[in-house]
């Protein structure tokens, strides 16, 4: 079997293509609230891209950015002003924060309906129930790469390679619920080559280059991580998945171009969905 590359950029512009088509529809232009803290490059890339979509498909966007001081009261006090503003129907807290900020009382803070990265208790509870309001973003867009392919889980062994609370825990479920056997494996995992040399698929969230090299012959891989590797004097991004790989994968999304648009696009159908649950 040849590797298939998937160009979740071609898949994700669909995707946006379809959003686009339903925000003109709408009585109000919804509006996207994204807040982040700190001045990480990398964290400013993924916020302007975010900016950048909603705008061109038709929302509005509002980006709310803070020094990495900021205070836990100012921003919880931003999130409770975003929560009574009718026009923002979605907001996003971009990671990562500052240590001395309590995430998880922040993510909370976030009004369930517009949480549309899905990362509430009660958004993950109802994820976890079998009844998402909103699938978090990058799951969506795993979830979504491998409808596209039309592959099914059913029976297969999966290894979900992370447990984030973004990533990992929210795909696990969800692919449980599909009818995978899913194996999680984390920072503690002893031995990662001998369950990455078995598995039918391989969904890696960790940002650790080379972490997986080892793969059953014509396994799908879904590459998730993205870390920024010096070579030669340049900067270039990287995946979890080792360069060799590529010569016994079935499927493959590269980095970048591959799960990173889908998160983008996914955000966007999340927003569309908050807010045609209002209207
Ligand atoms: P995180 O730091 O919250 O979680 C990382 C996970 O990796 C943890 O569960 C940890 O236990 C696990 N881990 C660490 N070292 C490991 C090892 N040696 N072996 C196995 N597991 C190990 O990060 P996150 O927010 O879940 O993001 C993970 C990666 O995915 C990052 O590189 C991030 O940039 C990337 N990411 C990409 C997208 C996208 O749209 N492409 C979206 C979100 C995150």
């Amino acid at each position: 079997m040849t590797m298939r590359l998937i160009d979740g950029r071609a898949l994700s512009q669909q995707l946006c293509t379809h959003v686009h088509q339903e925000v003109a529809t709408l009585p109000s232009t919804p509006c996207l609230a994204v807040i982040y803290v700190g001045d990480d490059p990398a964290t400013q890339v993924y916020v302007g891209r975010k900016r950048d979509m909603a705008m061109a498909l038709g929302m509005e966007s509002r980006v709310m950015h803070f020094p990495a001081i900021v205070t836990f009261q100012e921003l919880y006090e931003t999130i409770s002003s975003l929560n009574q503003d009718a026009k923002v129907r979605g907001i996003l807290l971009q990671m990562p924060l500052p240590p001395h900020l309590d995430r998880f009382a922040l993510l909370e803070a976030i009004a369930p309906h517009k949480d549309v990265d899905g990362l509430t208790s009660q958004n993950l509870g109802l994820l976890a129930a079998g009844h998402p309001r909103f699938v978090p973003c990058t799951p969506q867009g795993c979830l979504r790469i491998i409808d596209h392919v039309g592959y099914d889980v059913i029976g297969k062994t999966v290894l979900m390679i992370g447990r984030s609370n973004i990533v990992g825990l929210p795909l696990s479920l969800l692919l449980g619920q599909r009818g995978a056997t899913v194996t999680v494996a984390h920072s503690q995992t002893v031995h990662l080559d001998q369950l990455t040399a078995q598995a039918d698929m391989i969904i890696s969230a960790v940002g650790k280059p080379d972490l997986v090299k080892t793969i059953k012959p014509g396994a799908f891989i879904i590459d998730v991580g993205i870390s920024r590797v010096e070579e030669d004097g340049l900067c270039r991004l990287a995946g979890d998945v080792a360069l060799s790989v590529q010569a016994t994968a079935g499927y493959l999304t590269p980095v970048p171009g591959g799960v990173g648009p889908m998160t983008v696009a996914c955000l966007m159908y999340n927003t569309l969905q908050a807010c045609k649950a209002t209207l």
